[in-house]
């Protein structure tokens, strides 16, 4: 990726913006004066420029009108999982998309869009992302659309609803999580795994009806299905956007081959197994094998965490973005979010994954979590928030709602993943108490964590397993009495991996993952923005705060806050490229991510001599 700019020439750039006019800018103008016969500061508009600024006013109020409604409607049915919620999403479902995809909308954008030279920058910006808008429900179509908000809303409601159940018995999406942290007999982790995998071929009518309403729209505003709709948010095509992810994975190879490696004799003697050549995945504690935590002993500090309650994880975690100077999320935002988890004696169901709302496009900002007192709950409290912090920063006059989202999808992502990678760094757990002063960290078990548990095996689920699997499904029309053998085509050549036993047709194992329901074809977002976050963490280390990434400290630094808050404040109101390359002086690659884990792979060839690598 990137050549480093001189140091402190990104900050150089964006402290430009608060600057005083210079004597150098006014003497500009004067020249533009002299040139052109206009004064500079009231430059008149043409005509051209004067509707489609009449056009955006109606268009952003619109916008926002409506995908206020929906938000609240979405955040009753994901809360409180009932007909009369499902019912009420649907209806405002259906408005935001006749909205968005109102024909004379997209007429007007289309028409204004002919006139691209003769329109501002950021006018050109927001017209096309009232496009992408529309292209989720084009009305040009309306029968199409209704069928597909009310598929959606059936999709959402069967998955919010649907109970494991292991033996006989109810067990929460947690409950799985827990037993598979937790258990050393084999045999109950095939149980628990496939129990978890119950929900698929439920899911599976519903998701091929799916994915030929959501290719449908897609097509209906010419895209050619619903994976290069999804990826046009880049500005890429979908063999862009795959070979960038494919490019990622073959540069961070030699390091997988090795963790996998390691983990697999690990894994081994854990079991008192014979060593396999793929993984078999239900050794692994994620249901996806998408992250492998509990590895590394020495760097689990679960225990730090006990005795804490919910509540002071998310408090912890607001107080980190608070240290840095951000302002503090909404009073609002503490009575209306839903943060903990259901009682056992409720009959309330809510959805059970963590999740930020920007419910008004302003203020209003909610979190849905199911806080426990343990680390992977500390972080997650830390990614959510920085989701809060993101659109509080760009809820600001100068950026348009239609531009109230980050420079690219997987910027909100990273910022979350930032944080959360930053607040599992020893330093600051010690400053704040979490660890003790004299904890002396086994820095090399740390790493190893990180690369395991956040990073390194996550690249390939989330660049190999589920774009792959969509872009067939979407973009390719893979069959559906295919799509079982394929992911596990996917899981095994990308990530080596295996199924416990054969997983035949009557499964969808792709279908227990929520994403594939519903947010389709995004996954490649929090590759994405794994990418990204050590991009911007190495920056922050090194030239910000002069601490070695492996090993460093956020907090209390307001200078890490004032340049952090300079790439939220932007929303969408610039390219993601160029926003990335002003404030690290690089383009998008693995190059900050391989250094990160270099002093890694020194110890992992160490301790994997004479062992077979990879799985061929
Ligand atoms: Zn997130």
């Amino acid at each position: 990726m990137c050549m480093a700019l001189a140091e402190g020439g990104a900050l150089h750039l964006t402290s430009c913006m608060h600057r005083q006019p210079t004597f150098r800018f006014l003497f500009l103008c004067f020249v533009i004066f002299i040139a052109f016969g206009l004064p500079a500061f009231a430059e008149s508009k043409s005509p051209i420029q004067e509707r489609a600024d009449r056009f955006l006013a109606l268009a952003n109020a619109g916008y926002q009108a409506v995908f206020r409604v929906n938000s609240e409607a979405q955040w009753n049915a994901a809360t409180d999982v009932t007909p009369e919620h499902d019912a009420a999403a649907e209806a405002t479902g259906k408005a935001f998309a006749a909205f968005n995809g109102n024909t004379a909308i997209i007429n007007e954008a289309r028409e204004l869009l002919t006139h691209q030279r003769e329109l501002r920058e950021i006018t050109v910006r927001q017209l096309k992302q009232l496009l992408l808008n529309a292209a989720e429900g084009p009305m040009t179509n309306p029968e199409l659309v209704a069928k597909r908000v009310a598929a959606e809303t059936k999709q959402a409601s069967l998955m919010n609803g649907f109970e494991f159940k292991l033996n006989g018995q109810k067990l929460t999406a947690n409950e799985i999580d827990n037993k598979l942290e937790k258990s050393t007999d084999l045999a109950e982790r095939k149980a628990v795994w496939e129990a978890s995998k119950e929900i698929g071929p439920m899911l599976k009518p519903n998701l091929v009806t799916l994915r030929d309403l959501r290719n449908g729209v897609a097509k209906e505003m010419k895209y050619p299905d619903y994976f290069s709709l999804q990826v046009a948010a880049y500005g890429m095509t979908t063999d862009e956007m795959l070979k960038m992810l494919d490019d990622w994975m073959a540069t961070l190879r030699p390091l997988y081959l090795q963790l996998h490696t390691w983990a697999k004799y690990k894994l081994a003697e854990k079991f008192h197994q014979p060593v396999p050549k793929k993984i078999p995945a239900h050794w692994i504690n994620n249901r996806w094998a998408q992250e492998w935590t509990g590895l590394v002993e020495a760097a689990n500090i679960d225990k730090y965490f006990e005795g804490r309650t919910p509540e002071w994880i998310v408090k912890a975690a607001e107080q980190f973005y608070t240290d840095l100077g951000f302002s503090p999320l909404p009073q609002s935002f503490w009575e209306k979010s839903d943060l903990f988890p259901v009682p056992p004696d409720s009959k309330r169901k809510k959805n059970t994954h963590a999740y930020c709302y920007h419910i008004d496009l302003e203020n209003d900002i909610r979190s849905l979590q199911s806080i426990e007192p343990n680390s992977r709950w500390f972080f997650t409290a830390h990614h959510e928030l920085g989701h809060g912090h993101y659109f509080e920063a760009y809820s600001r006059p100068e950026v348009s709602y239609l531009l109230r989202i980050g420079a690219a999808p997987g910027f909100h992502e990273g910022v979350g993943e930032l944080i959360s990678l930053a607040a599992s760094q020893v330093p600051y757990l010690q400053s704040r108490g979490i660890l003790p002063r004299e904890f002396n960290a086994d820095k090399t078990a740390f790493l190893l964590d990180d690369a395991l548990a956040r990073s390194v095996p996550f690249i390939y689920f989330s660049c190999g397993t589920m774009p792959h699997w969509e872009a067939d499904i979407y973009a390719r029309n893979s069959p559906p009495d295919q799509w079982n053998a394929r992911w596990w085509k996917y899981v095994s050549d990308f990530q080596g991996i295996e199924p416990p036993s054969p997983r035949g047709e009557q499964f969808c194992d792709a279908a227990s993952k929520t994403h594939i329901n519903d947010t389709p074809a995004y996954y490649y977002n929090y590759a994405f923005a794994t990418v990204f976050k050590f991009q911007l963490h190495d920056y922050i280390a090194r030239k910000i705060l002069h601490q070695p990434p492996q090993s460093c400290n956020y907090a209390d630094n307001k200078e890490v806050g004032t340049w952090l808050n300079n790439i939220l404040k932007k929303g969408g109101s610039e390219d993601w490229r160029k926003v990335l390359k002003e404030a690290t002086g690089e383009d998008i690659s693995t190059r900050a991510m391989m250094d990160y884990f270099k002093p890694l792979m020194t110890w992992l060839e160490e301790q994997n001599k004479g062992r077979q690598i990879g799985w061929d």
